[in-house]
């Protein structure tokens, strides 16, 4: 792949290798490398680092704020971040909620927000799904009663990530009941400081905090905060699917894990013998590494076909989903299986980055609960399931 970058793209892979040797904080780093759970403020001083070059919204086109990358520019970020153990960025800002808002809100809409998505001071979560309303997201409740200048919400969220850290939720609600359950819905923007906005924890089991449910009752929600047409929201919700499920590709994640499961396959033994020099194991994790290969440089089409901010279209975004996820979800069953017995041991301190994180044992420990965790790489952004029926329909015409 290195062979076929040009002159300038070679010089800008050095220019972002070397700002990230510069800038990243070493306890960061440290955290990213044994993959422990981290906090508000790790995310936010990294991405405010980002912010402060201008590389946080880095898919964003310079009309908007951005740096205006090549899909091949954005790949080299991606991949050199995840090489040297950078935290992910959280797309609900950057790569979700901000280009709804530059493609379909107002003036006022991008002055109030653009700039806060831009430098990360704010954090945004994604108030989409409903307890009965996941894959069906269609038929979502939570109403939207017109109040003259404002709206009273009503109703629950849940799975909301980090909605516990959020400042602002991008929120789908029911405007009307009258027309088909898709036309009846719009995308609102809600300050999390609103009164009757309460936010409950969904622990888990290894003792981490990401899921929340949040109630809303009688959240007065200025009519300001309407992004694009009422009623319409299902359209923006869709655009902004699709950039999820290409963002869900997880090249960068898998990347890490590839890196990490050399690392503990190179330093378990089986049978006196290094375990990545076992031909049945050699085979199965080049198996995956070509996989893996194949996958980026289809996303890589993916996202010159997009350019900056606009839509790779429903079909490729499901397959790259699909594909992304079960390639993410290999590599942690082959670590899994490499560290072997040592990864039973479960330390809730160190799930929580706050034991001894040095050496090959975090890792060795971070396996299961790490198996385990990225079963959901498949459910979230729309399940697997949802996402065969969309090519089944688009693209085949089934
Ligand atoms: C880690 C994680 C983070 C998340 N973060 C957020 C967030 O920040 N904000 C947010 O709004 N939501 C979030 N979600 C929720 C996520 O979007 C939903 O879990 C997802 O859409 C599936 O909905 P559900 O859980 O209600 O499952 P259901 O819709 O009840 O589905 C259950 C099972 O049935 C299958 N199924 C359902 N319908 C069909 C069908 N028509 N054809 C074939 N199979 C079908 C599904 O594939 C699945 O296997 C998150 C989920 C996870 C796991």
């Amino acid at each position: 792949m290195d062979l076929a970058f040009t002159p300038e793209e070679r010089a800008f892979s050095d220019e972002v290798r070397t700002f990230i040797k510069n800038n990243l904080p070493p306890d960061i780093a440290r955290r990213v490398a044994h993959d422990l759970h981290l906090q508000r403020e790790d995310f936010m001083r990294w991405q405010q680092i980002l912010g402060r070059r201008g590389w946080h919204a880095y898919t964003w086109p310079t009309s908007q704020g951005g740096p205006g990358w090549t899909a091949t520019q954005r790949y080299i970020f991606e991949t050199i971040s995840a090489e040297l153990d950078c935290p992910t960025i959280q797309p609900f800002g950057p790569r979700m909620v901000g280009p709804v808002i530059f493609n379909f809100g107002n003036e006022a809409q991008k002055a109030q927000h653009l700039p806060g998505i831009r430098d990360s001071t704010v954090w945004w979560c994604q108030g989409y799904s409903e307890p009965a309303s996941g894959s069906d997201l269609a038929s979502l409740a939570t109403r939207a009663e017109d109040r003259g200048d404002h709206y009273l919400v009503n109703g629950q969220k849940i799975w909301t990530s980090y909605a516990h850290h959020a400042d602002w939720m991008f929120c789908l609600v029911r405007t009307s009941r009258d027309a088909k359950a898709q036309q009846g819905i719009s995308f609102v923007l809600i300050d999390m400081k609103s009164p009757g906005i309460v936010v409950q924890p969904i622990p888990m089991l290894e003792g981490t905090h990401s899921f929340n449910a949040v109630f809303l009752t009688d959240v007065k929600v200025p009519k300001a905060n309407l992004v694009g047409e009422e009623g319409q929201g299902w359209h923006y919700a869709k655009f902004l699917l699709e950039h999820e499920r290409v963002e869900n590709s997880n090249i960068g994640f898998s990347t890490f894990a590839m890196r990490r499961l050399h690392r503990i396959a190179s330093a378990t033994l089986h049978r006196g013998r290094p375990l990545i020099e076992d031909p049945v194991f050699r085979s199965r994790v080049s198996a995956t590494e070509a996989q893996l290969k194949a996958l980026e440089v289809t996303t890589l089409r993916a996202l010159s076909s997009m350019g900056s901010g606009s839509s790779p279209g429903a079909g490729l975004a499901s397959a790259l989903k699909i594909r992304g996820t079960e390639i993410g979800q290999r590599i942690t069953e082959l670590i899994f299986e490499a560290a072997g017995p040592q990864s039973q041991m479960l330390d809730v301190a160190e799930a929580r980055g706050e034991g001894n994180l040095e050496g090959l044992d975090a890792s060795l420990h971070g396996a299961a609960p790490n198996y385990f965790w990225r079963r959901a790489m498949s459910i979230y952004g729309g399940s697997n399931e949802i996402q065969r029926n969309i090519i089944a329909k688009r693209e085949l015409g089934l």
